[in-house]
């Protein structure tokens, strides 16, 4: 995929005072934003996930980068958090996202466990709720860090765990854990705190049966399995 020159969409206001300036949509793995001072004017980065954004919110992501440009802190304009709560945005954009990934199965059912079996079992047990897992996507990995167990990208509602964890020796309990974590990484509003392990998510966490024996199961896993 190649970028996108957009900067005949975006009014000369949202890129004032810079008189040349150019935007194009980049395809990347992430949603991200950067900016470029250019011998005569500004040139604007964005993600291609925002290739099907409406104008309003291009202009304004691009007024945010103006400002940051000039050295104050980024902040990201209300009217494109909105949007990327959508479920246009996450589900039209989520299958681009997951084939970038390429550490991803794609797959809820592994060889011993099926992935949403846990979610089931979560939400009988009033851990979980429906609003919790809205617009989401849960998948094994192929591989991750040895000592990471689950993954949860916030953007684009994607849950992945590792799979070490898809054998028969490990409780079903355990990859309910490691799900139940990574679902409230799904609940929070990142667009409210910058900490995403606080006093609040310990709060939800601590809520699940034994979590201190899950945690010390998770710290021996290694020995275990041998
Ligand atoms: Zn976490």
């Amino acid at each position: 995929m190649r970028s996108i020159d957009i900067t005949d969409k975006i009014r000369a206001l949202s890129v004032y005072p810079y008189d040349d300036y150019k935007v194009v949509l980049k395809p990347k793995m992430h949603l991200y934003y950067a900016y470029r001072i250019t011998d005569t004017g500004i040139e604007i980065e964005l993600s291609d996930y925002l290739e099907n954004a409406p104008l309003s919110v291009l202009n304004d992501e691009c007024a945010a980068i103006v400002k940051w440009s000039m050295g104050n802190r980024y902040v990201q304009p209300p009217s494109l958090t909105e949007y990327l709560r959508t479920s246009d945005f996450i589900v039209k954009s989520r299958p681009t996202y997951l084939k970038r990934c390429r550490s991803l199965t794609m797959t809820q059912q592994g060889r011993c466990k099926n992935l949403i079996d846990s979610v089931e079992r979560l939400m009988e047990s009033g851990l979980v709720f429906d609003e919790d897992i809205r617009n989401s996507y849960y998948t094994w990995a192929d591989h991750m860090a040895k000592y990471k167990f689950g993954q949860c990208n916030q953007t684009f509602r994607v849950v992945s765990v590792n799979p070490i964890l898809d054998d028969d020796r490990v409780p079903d309990e355990v990859v309910d854990y490691v799900i139940y974590h990574e679902t409230l990484h799904l609940r929070q509003d990142m667009s409210k705190t910058r900490r995403p392990h606080n006093a609040q998510f310990r709060t939800w966490e601590h809520m699940f049966p034994d979590h201190e024996g899950m945690e010390n199961y998770l710290k021996n896993i290694y020995s275990v399995l041998e």
